[in-house]
């Protein structure tokens, strides 16, 4: 992570991304938590993903500010139905084709 270029959300446009985005909430309910107008909320929320899809598309690092997480790519965990061996594959490389230790081919990710 450290050649990765950051870029920085508030506190609160975390908090506006997780209400609306994951907990779809919508910009009143999202507003009436966050203490602010739904406008206000709106506003903050279009902040963050513009931030968000920066980071994403130009492969940037997203740093909380005022939070002592980052949010990273989690690591992609395939477990063997055969043996039950379990192995992280790094991001991008597709789903494995078959167990590195048995080469059973029912996977599942966790
Ligand atoms: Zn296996």
């Amino acid at each position: 992570m450290l050649d990765l270029t950051e870029v920085s959300l508030t506190v609160d446009e975390r908090e506006a991304l997780r209400l609306a985005d994951l907990q779809g909430l919508s910009h009143e309910e999202g507003g009436e938590l966050m203490e602010v107008s739904r406008a206000t909320f709106g506003r903050i929320l279009r902040n963050a993903r513009r931030i968000v899809a920066d980071a994403i598309i130009n492969g940037k690092a997203i740093k909380v500010e005022g939070g002592n997480y980052e949010i990273v790519i989690r690591p992609r965990i395939f477990v063997c139905e055969n043996c039950g061996y379990e192995w992280e594959e790094p991001p991008g490389t597709g789903r494995p084709q078959c167990c590195p230790s048995c080469k059973g081919e029912e996977l599942t990710r966790k």
